[in-house]
């Protein structure tokens, strides 16, 4: 079975992006899943929350997307996190720009992780995206087969997601027809929040099962862990926080499962001639 790759995006900045690919990649990494975690953003924040140093690395998806390098070259191993990373930087902002105008530049990064789905065996990749809808995140869309969106149950929250659902749907239109919803994910969130509750009952009643049963809670360890370059399951896996993103983990794996027995049941009832 090939890699399922899941790009984690929205194009607002501080709503658990980073936060979520690195505790995902953990939790499927810890599930005992060979994972490689993509960093699509110049600022490089989950290279270092996987303990990998930006600055240090010889060669980022920087290289990648302006096939100066392959995918082989530029991976490296997080071994406190667990799993490989595509280390991003502030090259990157080179590469937006670099990219655009460019025949095909969307699907750089499609073409480049094509080898990661098979014959390097990994099960998952996450790429996390950067907090605009720009060449990085459109790359970080073509080569998903799915989006997963992390909101935080704000005001504006839902106006953002329409942006983000246009995007999606026009990605889905020109250049990677196969990209489905993977799902939205509640973070940081306050259950004592009126709004928050509020905002919650409005993504459920607009986007009903794309909207993951596992909410994220505000949790301290997840934004501690980053600072010592471990995601927050290695820092402390039995936070608040950590035990959310392993939960996570199960409910996509789940829902995974679902779909495949749905289209096996499904392709199994069509009529047979003869
Ligand atoms: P993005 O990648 O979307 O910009 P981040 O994942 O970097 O967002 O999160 C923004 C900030 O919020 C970071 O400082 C992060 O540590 C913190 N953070 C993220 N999720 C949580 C959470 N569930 N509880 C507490 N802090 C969080
Ligand atoms: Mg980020």
């Amino acid at each position: 079975m090939g890699a399922e790759v899941i790009a984690v995006a929205n194009q607002k900045g501080g709503v658990g992006k980073t936060t979520t690919s690195v505790n995902l990649a953990a939790s499927f990494a810890a599930a005992g899943h060979r994972v490689l975690l993509v960093d699509a953003d110049p600022q490089g924040n989950a290279t270092m929350g996987s303990g990998v140093d930006k600055r240090a690395v010889p060669h980022s998806t920087y290289d990648v997307l302006m096939e100066e390098r392959s995918l082989a070259e530029t991976v490296v191993a997080a071994p406190a996190a667990g799993y490989d990373v595509l280390p991003g930087n502030g090259e990157l902002t080179a590469a937006e720009v670099g990219l655009v105008g460019e025949p095909g530049g969307e699907l750089r990064l499609r073409r480049a992780l094509a080898p990661a789905r098979d014959r390097y065996r990994y099960r998952y990749v996450i790429v996390d995206c950067p907090p605009a809808l720009n060449t990085l995140t459109v790359n970080g869309l073509c080569a998903a087969d799915s989006v997963l969106a992390p909101i935080q149950c704000e005001y504006f929250a839902l106006e953002g997601l329409a942006a983000l659902l246009d995007t999606v749907d026009r990605v889905r239109g020109r250049l990677n027809p196969e990209l489905r919803i993977a799902g939205l994910l509640r973070t940081m969130f306050d259950r004592r929040s009126r709004l928050a509750n509020q905002v919650s009952a409005q993504l459920v009643k607009y986007f009903g099962e794309w909207v993951y049963m596992t909410v994220v809670p505000r949790n301290v360890r997840l934004a501690e862990a980053p600072s010592h370059g471990l995601p927050a399951l290695v820092y402390d896996r039995t936070s608040k926080g950590a035990r959310a993103y392993v939960a996570l983990a199960s409910e996509i794996a789940a829902r995974g499962a679902r779909a495949a027995a749905a289209s096996a049941s499904a392709s199994a009832s069509v009529p047979r001639h003869g």
